[in-house]
């Protein structure tokens, strides 16, 4: 069967560039084929299932920096579509959208189902072809286009693009090909930590702690969610997509160091703790903590690990007892063994080398019939709605440069 251009992967990616496509060129007869038993799979579980489908920040400068690969090349690409471009769009066609506090924005609805039904009924407004259950097993490159070869059926088109997400067999395709693959690691992870000091405490929260991993220049500011299993929260899951190849080289076995009050110097906790036992000495460390922000319990584990029995007093405490105390709250030392999946979303850092790609086009310097966007790129975001971003910008692109490209 012929087409004027197919898409492989019924993802985010491929829904953008091929409505952009039709838009543009309603005469073309387009094809969307999709492994699974359904389209936009992950845009239904993302979010955890409210999808987080972009972020408040659009100027493209800034946006960038929320990639640790890929961040630069999107520069250019963000100022021609960039998050706000994106809240336009689904606006215009009817899904409001709104903004959280922390700058992730979400349909107003808080249900996935909004983003998807909005991209599937604007692919059949538009007469796009969705094929479900058509898994992609080769491409060949044609002299007048290309042709896919499926399990029991085979398609050509003069125009291709691959949307196929984090696919290791269309990555072997591509290598075959010719096309440079970075080889994938996970990114977004929390760390598994079993330590006296996280024990029986989940659920805490300290809103501002720095983590940093020494003989790395890798270090993060942001919250910490203290979890059953360890470490969790935008302050670990950055540090994980920042540091996700060096992890990956260390067999997600490694040390870091937190600081628990990074708003406080050593000299001025030194100084508090003065202050303390001079005013109220024959108060107890363990009964209350003299930072607000420290919840009770969590308090509670800093004064046992530094080695301060319950019946001590503020005033008896010894210098070595001090200092601990400073070293538990400001660097405090722990061994991560091994990674978690962060069920909200997580991604893979690594895919199609950016070198191979057009930026602006989204298209395959050695192949210009070959589009790409999405995961497949070695580009990745951090959480809050940057990986959707990357996919609706390069999704975008690349329908705005097919379309062009079928002018000539
Ligand atoms: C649980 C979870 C939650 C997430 N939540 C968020 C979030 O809230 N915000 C955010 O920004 N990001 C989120 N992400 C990341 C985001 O979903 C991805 O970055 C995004 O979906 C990438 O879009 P894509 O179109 O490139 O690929 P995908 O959405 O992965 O789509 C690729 C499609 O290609 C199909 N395919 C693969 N190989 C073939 C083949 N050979 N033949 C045919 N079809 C094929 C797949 O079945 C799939 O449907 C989440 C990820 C996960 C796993």
């Amino acid at each position: 069967m012929n087409y004027d251009a197919i898409f492989i992967g019924g993802g985010a990616a491929s829904f953008f560039a091929a409505i952009k496509l039709a838009e543009l060129r309603p005469d073309l007869r387009l094809l969307i084929v999709e492994k699974g038993k359904e389209v936009l799979q992950k845009v239904r579980i993302s979010g955890g299932g409210r999808c987080n489908v972009t972020n408040a920040i659009s100027e493209p400068k800034e946006l960038s920096t929320y990639y640790p690969r890929g961040g630069k090349t999107l520069i250019g690409p963000f100022s021609k579509f960039t998050s706000s471009d994106t809240v336009a769009w689904f606006e215009e066609r009817g899904v409001k959208i709104k903004k959280e506090a922390d700058g992730r924005m979400f349909p107003v609805s808080n249900k996935s189902e909004s983003i998807l039904n909005c991209l599937i009924s604007e692919a059949e407004k538009l007469n796009i072809e969705i094929r479900l259950h058509t898994n992609v097993l080769d491409i060949e490159k044609e002299e007048a286009g290309w042709k896919l070869h499926c399990a029991d059926s085979a398609f050509t088109c003069r125009q291709l693009f691959i949307g196929a997400g984090s696919s290791s067999r269309i990555w072997g395709i591509l290598k075959k090909l010719s096309i440079p693959v970075i080889d994938p690691v996970p990114s977004l992870f929390t760390f598994n930590i079993r330590d006296e000091r996280l024990s029986d405490i989940p659920g805490i929260v300290i809103a501002d702690a720095e983590i940093r991993i020494p003989g790395t220049k890798l270090s993060e500011r942001g919250p910490v969610l203290i979890t059953h299993w360890g470490l969790s929260g935008p302050g670990i899951l950055r540090l994980s997509a920042w540091g996700a190849n060096v992890l990956h080289e260390k067999l997600y076995h490694f040390g870091i160091i937190i600081n628990w009050l990074p708003t406080h110097s050593v000299d001025s906790l030194k100084k508090l703790i003065e202050t303390i036992r001079q005013t109220k000495g024959s108060g107890f460390p363990s009964s209350k903590s003299p930072v607000e922000t420290f919840p009770a319990r969590f308090w509670k584990k800093i004064v046992q690990a530094s080695g301060i029995a319950d019946t001590v007093k503020w005033a008896d405490l010894n210098k070595v007892q001090i200092a601990a105390l400073i070293r538990e709250i400001t660097e405090a030392s722990f061994t991560v063994k091994g990674k978690s999946t962060f069920k909200e979303e997580f991604v893979t850092a690594g895919g199609v080398d950016l070198k191979a790609i057009d930026f602006r086009t989204f298209s395959v310097k050695t192949h210009p019939t070959l589009f790409m966007a999405g995961e497949i790129l070695n580009i990745d975001g951090i959480t809050g709605g940057f990986n959707f971003q990357a996919a609706w910008t390069g999704g975008w692109m690349a329908g705005s440069a097919m379309a062009e490209q079928t002018e000539l």
